[in-house]
């Protein structure tokens, strides 16, 4: 292998904090299907000192980075480019380092939610009345898309309410109904999918939903969260009838596998990769 290549084979994910981070194991498994290597390590990086470590990972020869919690913002803001999803989103969760030496960035999650529903799962998302709860950085990265699928009516409910109208306001049109406010007033809709997208379940909580709430005969639940076992959300959904519950894992690992795609040309299988991560957890 040359220099060169051993170079642009430098890949991080960056956050703070970033042990729990799987995503060096889902890029080694992607790079393993198609007999490639891959230097991909997780970097916890201080919070005064994202933009000059993205600086001197790429001058130092680095290729891409994932970027988590609590940096999405900041890497949208230092790049030389963005995707038209990561403008929307007003967040990225992928840099690169094109030809020219310019910073590209882009959002791979609103797709890997997506693609985790619709074609992993088989949701239908079109004309499905979606009620999402949170209004912070993943879902603001994941409207774009979720609105893409041609949904009837999408409510953010947040706990707080400013927040979520805000970001409705921005979003709402004619054609697909976006609004918001705080968890006791959402609308009694029958909703067909319920998404959680806040980080409750980090504290073992559930948002505070009226218990008046109503659920389509086919309603389906999401939690962007994931962990070795069914979070609150996932349990709340459950005994409330909802007929499909999921976690975030398959999103993980689907955003994991666009990145991968945009970095090396090549599109990794991921359900192998989600099936031998559950199996590692025991769930
Ligand atoms: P942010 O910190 O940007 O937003 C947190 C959200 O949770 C806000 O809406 C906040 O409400 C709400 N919240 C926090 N604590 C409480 C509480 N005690 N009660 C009610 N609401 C609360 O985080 P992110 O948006 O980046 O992440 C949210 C979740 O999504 C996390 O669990 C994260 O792991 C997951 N995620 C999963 C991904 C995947 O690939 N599966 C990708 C990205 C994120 P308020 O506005 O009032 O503060």
């Amino acid at each position: 292998m040359t220099n060169r290549q051993t170079i642009r084979d430098r890949f991080a994910v960056v956050g703070n904090p970033i042990g729990h981070s799987l995503s060096p194991v889902i890029h080694a498994a992607f790079a393993q299907q198609k007999n490639q290597t891959i230097d991909y390590q997780a970097v916890l990086v201080e919070l005064d000192l994202f933009e000059q470590w993205v600086q001197q990972f790429f001058e130092a020869g680095g290729h891409g980075l994932n970027v988590t919690l609590p940096f999405k913002t900041r890497a949208f803001a230092l790049a030389d480019q963005a995707s038209p999803r990561a403008q929307a989103a007003g967040a990225a969760n992928f840099l690169m380092r094109n030809e020219a030496g310019s910073i590209i960035a882009d959002n791979t999650d609103g797709s890997g939610l997506v693609t985790d529903m619709t074609v992993n799962a088989g949701w239908p998302l079109r004309d499905a009345r979606i009620l999402i709860l949170g209004a912070g950085g993943a879902v603001r990265g994941v409207i774009p898309a979720l609105l893409a699928e041609a949904p009837q009516c999408v409510f953010l409910a947040n706990r707080t309410p400013e927040r979520a109208q805000q970001l409705a306001e921005h979003w709402t049109t004619e054609a697909i109904p976006v609004s918001g406010g705080g968890y006791r007033e959402v609308p009694a809709e029958a909703w067909d999918v319920i998404i959680n997208g806040t980080s409750t379940g980090l504290s073992n909580e559930m948002p505070a939903l009226s218990s008046s709430m109503a659920f389509a005969p086919q309603c389906r639940g999401y939690d962007m969260a994931y962990g070795h076992a069914p979070t609150p959300f996932m349990m709340w959904a459950r005994a409330h009838g909802v007929v499909e519950v999921l976690d975030g894992l398959g999103m993980l690992v689907e955003q994991a596998a666009e990145s991968f795609f945009l970095w090396r040309g090549d599109y990794p299988e991921t359900t192998p990769v989600v099936s031998s991560l559950r199996a590692a957890s025991g769930g």
